[in-house]
């Protein structure tokens, strides 16, 4: 669909805030800038992961993270030294207007560790990213780490991560070990971030085990195409399993505009309801995505895109999102500067709807 920006204009007072310059959105109050996909990392974790993936595997984000044949070192990356470097990452915020990142442990996280590293190093890296937020808390939220591999501890570090740390929800790299959330095993995970009515964002990795084969050749198994395919795949998993029946009031966050989830829920609909009797799940998908998920912008400057969120999801239900540093900041900054969306949708999309979901201060 496209938007006829005079009905948009028309249907809000708001409308003024319309047109994106900052004298207009100033009339309006300030429109806070929250972006809730933002990637972290430090040395530790990334030399962890990097030994595990050259030592062997066929697994895709081993393959993924493998550095190529003959690549020195040494050699610096500027990638890298962005997902450590908060000081050039605040410059380029404020040099754009950006009020906060909510950081999250750059993916894979902890989830190609064993059991007992995973457990330890989701620790080190929420004590650490703790820090980075309560020096400044207007600038930074966190999105805590914890270990699938071990169900128990995780859900004990993520009641640490909220109640003693002061982060503001969960980061999940989609699958561990080749399974997905609707296990069983994981159920103390989902039970804790209910009980802390905090969200568990499903960020991508690259395509399991068992999804992979056709994902091998082409560099498919990333952000071209692998990551949306297996996170929507995580997705589906959950709503068709009834996991939302168990967890009513869990909610799950999907970067990339769902994860194609969304463009795909009227066909979702229509086949559970057509052959009922195929399908155990109590919930019709589409009730449970608008009930139980949000959608983040990350990766996509696309207007048709939005659009087509805001309608199918509502505007509460769709948080802007940068995916620094892999995506650039400036160009998701212009884009919903001047994307044409009634004054209170833009300024709940920009920040009002992860204040509100993550909790977080201002
Ligand atoms: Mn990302």
């Amino acid at each position: 669909m496209t938007i006829d920006r005079r009905k948009f204009l028309a249907a809000t007072a708001a409308g003024a805030a319309v047109a994106g310059s900052g004298s207009a959105l100033a009339q309006q109050g300030p429109m806070r800038r929250i972006a809730v996909e933002e990637a972290w990392s430090f040395p530790e974790i990334m030399a962890m992961n990097r030994d595990i993936a050259v030592a062997g595997g066929d697994n895709l984000d081993l393959v993924q993270l493998r550095p190529p044949p003959g690549a020195n070192p040494s050699a610096s990356n500027p990638l890298v030294e962005n997902l450590f470097d908060t000081d050039r990452r605040l410059e380029e915020m404020d040099r754009l207007g950006i009020d906060m990142h909510v950081l999250s442990l750059t993916s894979p996280g902890v989830q190609l560790l064993g059991r007992a590293d995973a457990v330890r190093m989701a620790s080190v890296a929420n004590d650490r990213l703790a820090r980075i937020v309560a020096d400044r808390p207007a600038r930074f939220g966190g999105l805590a780490s914890f270990s699938p591999q071990d169900p128990a501890a995780a859900a004990r570090e993520m009641e640490r991560a909220i109640d003693q740390l002061g982060l503001h929800g969960f980061i999940v790299n989609s699958h561990t070990d080749n399974l997905y959330l609707d296990d069983p095993r994981f159920g103390p995970i989902l039970e804790a971030a209910e009980a802390l009515d905090r969200p568990i964002y499903i960020h991508p990795r690259c395509p399991s085990d068992g999804l992979a084969g056709p994902f091998r050749d082409n560099r498919l198994r990333a952000a071209i195409w692998g990551y949306a395919i297996e996170t929507g795949t995580h997705a589906m998993r959950m709503i068709l399993s009834d996991v939302f029946v168990r967890y009513p009031k869990l909610r799950i966050v999907l970067g990339h505009m769902g994860e194609n989830v969304p463009y795909y829920l009227s066909r979702a609909d229509h086949w559970y309801e057509y052959r009922p009797q195929s399908y155990e799940a109590k919930l019709k998908p589409s009730e449970v995505f608008l009930r139980n998920f949000a959608v983040t912008t990350s990766g996509f400057v696309h207007a048709p895109t939005l659009a087509y969120a805001v309608e199918v999801l509502g505007a509460e239900n769709v948080l802007w999102a940068i995916d620094y540093p892999y995506e650039e900041m400036e160009p998701t900054v212009r884009f919903m500067d001047e994307v044409q969306l009634p004054g209170a949708v833009k300024r709940a999309i920009y920040g009002g709807n992860a204040a509100h979901l993550f909790k977080l201060p201002g």
